[in-house]
Parts: C-alpha cells; sequence; structure tokens
C-alpha cells in the first residue's frame, strides 16, 4: 500500500476535502488493500451516523416514455424496441399503499422525462400520497423540467428530488449526450431544485464511456463543493439498443472505493448502494453497504412495469413479490450485521457548515 496514499485517505477523513489532483491519485493508485482500508473507515464513519440502521427507499418507475436521448440509456427515444408504459395514479397508489404496509416510509417515483404525464397529474399523486400517509417522504426522479414546475411538486408535498449531474466535466457530458441537452442546464436544475427547498441528490456512473480518472476526480469535487443531502452512484452498464452496446460495464470495485471516499467526505451523506451495483456484482448490495452505503432502493413497481423500465441490460430485480424481495433484503443486511429500519431516513440535521450537531 502506497502510504502518500494512505495520507490521502488521511487527510480527506481530516478536513472532508481533498484536492482535484489528491482526488485523482486515489483514483488511479488505489490497490485491494487501500481500498479495503478506505471501506473501514467509510463503514466506521457510517455506524458513528447512522448506527446499524439500513434506509430503505421504495422505487417506483412510474413512466418509461422519454423525451430524451441520453446515449447510454435504454429509455432514450431513439431505441424503437423498449416497451413504453405509463403508471395509473390508481396503480401508484397501490405500489405505496403495498409498500407502506410493508414498512417503507419514503417512496421514490423515478421515470423517464415524460411530458404526457403532466405535472399536475404528478402533483396529484405526490399530494394523495402525502394526504395518504403523513409519516412518508416523497422523493422525486423525473428528470429536467422549469423551476415553476419544480416549485409546484414541492409545494405539492414531495421532499427530495435526484438529479444526477452525470458528469462534472462538460466535455464528457458532451459525449454522453445528445447536442440539445446541456450541462449547464443539468447544474441550473440542480441550483433550482436547491432553491426551492428540496433536500437534492446528484451522482454519476462509475466507468461509463469516455470517462477518465481525472473525470471522477473532478465529479469528487464537484460533489464536495455541492454537498448534496444524497449522492447515488452506481457502474454504468450496457444496454443493447444504445451506441454504448458494445462499451464494457463499470467496476464494482472502483464503484465501492468511491462510496468510501464519498462516506469519508460527508459522513451524513445518504448513500444508496445502487441497483446497477447489484446488477454487475451479485452481493453489490452488501459489499456497498461495507463499503460506507446506507440505502437501499429496492423495487416496488408491478412485475410487468420492471421488465419494461430496463435502462440497462440484465437489472437485478428478482421478479419477485415486493414483500419476498424486502425479507431477502433483511437477511442480507443481517448477515452483515445491519438492519432495516421503519423509518423515513432523513439526511441528520447539519448545521450551516453541513457537519452533524
Ligand atoms: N430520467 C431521469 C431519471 C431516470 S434515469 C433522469 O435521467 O434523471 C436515472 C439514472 O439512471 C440516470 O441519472 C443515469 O445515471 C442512470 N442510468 C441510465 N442509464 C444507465 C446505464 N446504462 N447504466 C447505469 N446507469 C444508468
Ligand atoms: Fe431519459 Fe433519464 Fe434515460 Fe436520459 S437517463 S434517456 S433522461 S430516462
Amino acid at each position: 500500500m502506497r502510504s502518500d496514499l494512505v495520507h490521502l485517505v488521511d487527510e480527506l477523513a481530516e478536513r472532508r476535502a481533498l484536492p482535484v489532483e489528491g482526488y485523482q491519485a486515489l483514483v488511479e493508485g488505489a490497490d485491494s488493500e487501500l481500498r479495503g482500508l478506505a471501506a473501514r473507515r467509510a463503514f466506521e464513519e457510517r455506524r458513528r451516523v447512522f448506527g446499524d440502521a439500513v434506509y430503505v427507499r421504495g422505487l417506483i418507475e412510474i413512466s418509461s416514455h422519454c423525451r430524451n436521448d441520453c446515449l447510454y440509456c435504454g429509455l432514450r427515444r431513439s431505441n424503437a424496441s423498449c416497451q413504453r408504459y405509463r403508471l395509473s395514479t390508481e396503480k401508484i397508489m397501490a405500489c405505496v399503499d403495498e409498500g407502506y404496509e410493508l414498512g417503507f416510509r419514503t417512496f421514490v417515483l423515478q421515470g423517464g422525462e415524460d411530458l404526457a404525464f403532466d405535472d399536475e397529474r404528478l402533483c396529484d399523486v405526490v399530494a394523495r400520497i402525502k394526504r395518504a400517509h403523513g409519516d412518508c417522504a416523497v422523493t422525486l426522479s423525473v428528470g429536467e423540467r422549469p423551476r415553476e414546475v419544480y416549485q409546484a411538486f414541492h409545494d405539492a408535498g414531495a421532499d427530495r428530488f435526484l438529479l444526477r449531474h452525470e458528469t462534472a466535466d462538460p466535455a464528457h457530458y458532451a459525449r454522453l449526450h445528445p447536442a440539445e441537452m446541456s450541462h449547464a442546464h443539468r447544474l441550473a436544475c440542480l441550483r433550482d431544485l436547491r432553491e426551492v427547498g428540496f433536500v437534492i441528490g446528484c451522482g454519476f456512473m462509475v466507468g461509463s464511456p469516455h470517462q477518465t480518472a481525472r473525470n471522477i476526480a473532478l465529479d469528487l469535487k464537484f460533489i464536495e463543493g455541492l454537498r448534496p443531502e444524497m449522492c447515488g452512484i452506481g457502474p454504468f452498464v450496457p444496454h443493447h439498443a444504445t451506441p454504448f452496446a458494445h462499451e464494457p460495464a463499470g467496476s464494482a470495485d472502483l464503484t465501492c472505493f468511491l462510496l468510501s471516499l464519498l462516506r469519508l467526505q460527508n459522513p451524513n451523506v445518504l448513500l444508496p448502494a445502487t441497483t446497477a451495483l447489484a446488477t454487475v456484482e451479485g452481493d453489490g448490495r452488501e459489499r456497498g453497504m461495507l463499503a460506507g452505503a446506507n440505502v437501499v432502493m429496492p423495487n416496488l413497481s408491478p412485475a410487468d412495469a420492471r421488465e419494461k423500465y430496463l435502462l440497462y441490460d440484465g437489472k437485478a430485480s428478482s421478479g419477485s413479490e415486493a414483500a419476498e424481495g424486502l425479507a431477502d433484503l433483511r437477511r442480507r443486511m443481517a448477515g452483515i450485521g445491519l438492519r432495516v429500519v421503519v423509518d423515513r431516513g432523513d439526511p441528520p440535521h447539519a448545521t450551516a457548515a453541513g457537519t452533524a450537531i
């Protein structure tokens, strides 16, 4: 293990920050021993803040229609083979009610940028969830919208919003998206979301095509500056009907290492072990947790929707009932000494400086 890299991990844990060059050196130079060291320290941090709790979010995939054409994604509008669907309000409420019975207290409504799923309808769904289950949080992940629409979602009762920044480097962004999509606009949306009052989450794919170690270092620096309450990272996984069909998947080892660095950077951050991580590695959720993650987002979508909502190939989904899936997750988490809790799993209270009080 290189001692200069151990010092960088120490520095990150102490200062909660590193120069971009420091992040880059870690990404380029880490061996399995260093990754193990970072994971142990990150796990200690998550234990200090969250104890043995694992927060669960019930993921409901509300629409597979998308007006965008992100080059990496199976839902992109150019993919004629994607089976498109849109869940009715009643279907969504049925998923929520089932999830509530199972112990979920946060619901994530995720979908493509489906303009036919109009804003009023989504506001109505949010308001209905909050009326039916006042003790629950609602997270939205429905892409880029005008600020007034974000405001309307927030006014309707939505608490949190996930919008991955995808990459902090505009030149890299341009290689992952068609010309009509803009990196500046993505970042402007994140700013709007925060100003409107949302708890926000950004994030990126690990091993996305054309990504360099420098890009990842810039992502870590960007997240350090933004200080989002949530951060979603998972490996890129190719989808057969996209321009990146033949690109390799991202690495689980690197993803876990980055989870550790993010935990050391911000001990309070809500950090999921993503479905993509579980897709590239069967025990990805456990490995993610042991590397510092503290959130899992089991799928509550109806079985037929799950099969159609394919961002990438081989999406981990047992196809089993939500209840069975949760029982399996509880067992897996218990196996590594952690406990799935019935809780909204809000971000820990933070001072202006972003540290726990
Ligand atoms: N349409 C919304 C939400 C759905 S996509 C949005 O784009 O924000 C949610 C996330 O899935 C994206 O942010 C992207 O980072 C991830 N994703 C898309 N295609 C992927 C792939 N091939 N491999 C791994 N993650 C992918
Ligand atoms: Fe649409 Fe999101 Fe996929 Fe891009 S990543 S094509 S916005 S669903």
